[in-house]
């Protein structure tokens, strides 16, 4: 279904991003794996994309903060695959801790890296989607930036920031065939989660209707189809993918 297409995953090599990776590939598209560094973690994942799908597969180094070094990987993408139809901007990190004690670097380095990011790549790769009248833009949300996570007023206000750029985007892009959405996760096994710890995590799964905590493959089905021309008439949404937590 998406052969032919070319898909940037930002935050590509581990995680969410690396099972989103994967998904795309194995319904076609080829991948550029967008990373921090080109460490092992995510050469593997270049190889055995590339071994198993049988779609090209590369990583690029870039830290999505960095405006300049986002524009220059996308051209770097363009000169290697041709074109970019599919982003996914789903490169985050948390610094947790209560307002009151929370450092002014831990605000700004999430705020710069989920939002910015989100921005930082989304501009870059603006012109060449209006030029070629498509392309499908995901962003990663998350449940706290629609409740309000306490202990999380970096990661909330950077999340909620990317979801009201999702609707910007939808609308600047939409009579260019762009669409633009959101998915908002709750709980999914990754790294991310493994931090908040045991007992956090076991007062989480009791308020999730589903009784389980989501994995990542969830998260990529989710992706894979507002990626695919299937989700064509779907644009400036929030998806949440989070186990009933929203009825509960
Ligand atoms: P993860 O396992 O911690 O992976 C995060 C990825 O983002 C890593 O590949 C990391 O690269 C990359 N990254 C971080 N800062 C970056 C930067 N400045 N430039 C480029 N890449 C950067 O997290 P995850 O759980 O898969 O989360 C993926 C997305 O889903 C995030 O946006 C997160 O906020 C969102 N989300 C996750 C959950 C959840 O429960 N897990 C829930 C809601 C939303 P390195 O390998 O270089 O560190």
């Amino acid at each position: 279904m998406l052969n032919g297409k070319t898909a940037v995953v930002t935050g590509g090599a581990r995680g969410i991003g690396a099972a989103i990776c994967k998904k795309l590939a194995s319904q076609g598209a080829d991948v550029a794996i967008v990373a921090r560094s080109a460490n092992e973690q995510a050469l593997a994942l270049e190889a055995d994309i590339a071994k198993e799908y049988g779609v090209k597969a590369k990583v690029y180094a870039c830290d999505v903060s960095d405006a300049e070094q986002c524009k220059a990987t996308v051209k770097q993408i363009l000169a290697d695959f041709g074109n970019i139809t599919i982003l996914v901007n789903n490169a985050g990190i948390t610094r947790d801790g209560l307002m009151i004690s929370m450092k002014e670097a831990d605000f700004d380095a999430v705020i710069n890296t989920n939002l910015k990011g989100t921005f930082n790549m989304t501009q870059a790769c603006y012109r060449p989607f209006m030029k070629q009248k498509y392309g499908k833009i995901i962003n990663l949300g998350s449940v706290s930036g629609l409740l309000g996570t306490a202990g999380q007023a970096n990661y909330a206000a950077s999340k909620a920031g990317v979801f009201a750029l999702t609707k910007v985007t939808a609308r600047e892009l939409a009579s260019r065939n762009v669409t633009c959405n959101a998915i908002a996760p709750g709980f999914i096994e990754t790294d991310m989660t493994k931090a908040i710890g045991e007992e956090a995590a076991q007062n989480y799964l009791a308020s999730i209707p589903a009784g389980r905590t989501g994995q990542p493959e969830d998260v990529a089905n989710l992706a894979a189809f507002l990626a695919s021309p299937e989700s064509d008439y779907i644009t400036g949404t929030v998806i949440r993918i989070d186990g009933g937590l929203a009825i509960s």
